[in-house]
């Protein structure tokens, strides 16, 4: 099918949830797209934060080939191997303990939400359940993380939503601090909000909430999907703060492009789902652990890291001088490559701009744009893909 026929058919026949560009992606390799027209492109999108490795990774590859070819999947009444290894692999590598695997990031959030219910059943009493949340947070979109997910825009006409949530604005300690009612169980908040455009919680301010989590007995919920595994500069966000949580969720990039999610826990808390509190059927199923642990060794390796560090603030420069050029430009935000530019112009005439050359990039709200590139490019991609950000700015002057 051409472009054309592609469209046509996706309008007839899929649900018509998402407000998709007219293009169709057909292959990938690394950081490069071709679509269905045979036009190739630079990918800052990354699958939004899904593609680190970049596309096809051949490590990936051939960890889903092999497995393919030898146990696609089994229930989880039985052991499988490769989410053991998966399993010890992210506790080696993070300050959580135990290690529950499902499919997507909201899914791995329900589960947060759940433990953290189970936790303060158990050890705070029956009256506490109420989980405080973030605005601008993104969390998912099952019937619970929706309502966690601190965006009325999301939550329309979807009433009722599930009890027990409360909302606070980001980056105010006051606000949280009187939030916290008897009622309280939790917190939980993404360290670098993603959907709600590149938001970075401040140092002081993140020291603050875990001294509040301490002194009032409350878990501390780290939603990690977009911002984990090695997107920030380290393999996850919370070690910039020098603090742990108690709960951390990841998903998009943690097989490579393959989907799952994961909830991780600290042994007291894990200990609270016991046989029969939680499963899913697909979570941690052979192929997608076999993925995962691919990509996770990859992401997790120093050098790798280190190398991220580097692009990252070769790539915060340039975008500073992007700044300094244009006046509608407000902002460099973000940490390691999840990036922003706030900006006063049009952000969705830029990213056609953008893609007309050759580069994809995407727009949180109108006035964020959003990069999040494979973590495997080179300080010669950067080039390009500024190169062709510059051109697409210098039309919106
Ligand atoms: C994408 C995202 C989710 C939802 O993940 P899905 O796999 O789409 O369910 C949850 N939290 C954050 C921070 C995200 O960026």
């Amino acid at each position: 099918m051409n472009t054309e026929e592609i469209i046509k058919n996706g309008q007839q026949y899929v649900m018509n949830t998402y407000g998709r560009l007219p293009m169709a992606l057909v292959r990938g390799e690394g950081v490069y797209v071709w679509d269905a027209d045979g036009n190739k492109y630079l990918d800052f999108v990354a699958g939004l934060a899904v593609n680190s490795l970049g596309h096809c990774h051949p490590a990936v590859v051939e960890a889903i080939r092999e497995q393919a070819g030898t146990l696609m999947h089994v229930s989880n009444i039985y052991w499988i191997e490769p989410q053991v290894r998966l399993a010890e692999s992210l506790v080696k590598n993070s300050a959580l303990d135990k290690v529950f695997f499902c499919n997507s990031g909201a899914e791995a959030n329900e589960g947060a939400i759940k433990l953290a219910r189970k936790y303060a059943r158990k050890y705070l009493g029956n009256d506490k359940y109420e989980i405080i949340t973030m605005e601008k947070s993104f969390h998912g979109r099952t019937l619970a993380a929706i309502t966690a997910t601190a965006q009325p825009k999301y939550q329309k006409d979807l009433d009722p939503l599930p009890g027990g949530f409360k909302y606070v604005p980001f980056n105010d300690i006051a606000a949280l601090q009187e939030a916290v009612s008897l009622h309280t169980c939790a917190i939980m908040m993404e360290p670098v909000q993603g959907e709600g455009g590149v938001n970075v919680a401040d140092y002081e301010y993140m020291q603050k909430v875990k001294q509040l989590c301490d002194e009032r007995g409350l878990l501390l919920i780290f939603d990690e999907v977009q911002c984990g595994l090695a997107r920030t500069g380290k393999l996850f966000a919370y070690e910039h703060y020098g603090i742990e949580p108690d709960i951390m969720t990841l998903a998009k990039a943690i097989a490579g492009g393959f989907p799952m999610g994961a909830l991780l826990a600290k042994d007291k808390v894990a200990d609270c789902f016991q046989p029969g509190d939680h499963a899913s059927t697909f979570g941690g199923n052979p192929l997608a652990a076999a993925a995962a642990y691919a990509a996770v060794s990859l992401l997790a390796d120093k050098e790798f890291l280190a190398s991220t560090v580097e692009k990252a603030s070769y790539f915060q420069a340039k975008l500073n001088d992007l700044k300094k050029k244009y006046s509608f430009v407000t902002d460099v935000r973000g940490k390691g490559l999840i990036l922003g530019l706030g900006i006063t112009a049009d952000g969705i005439k830029i990213v056609e701009s953008c893609r007309a050359k050759g580069l994809l990039i995407n727009c949180v709200g109108s006035n964020v744009l959003r990069f999040l590139p494979p973590l495997i490019i080179s300080f010669e991609d950067i080039d390009n893909a500024v190169k062709i950000l510059d051109e697409a700015m210098g039309e919106s002057r």
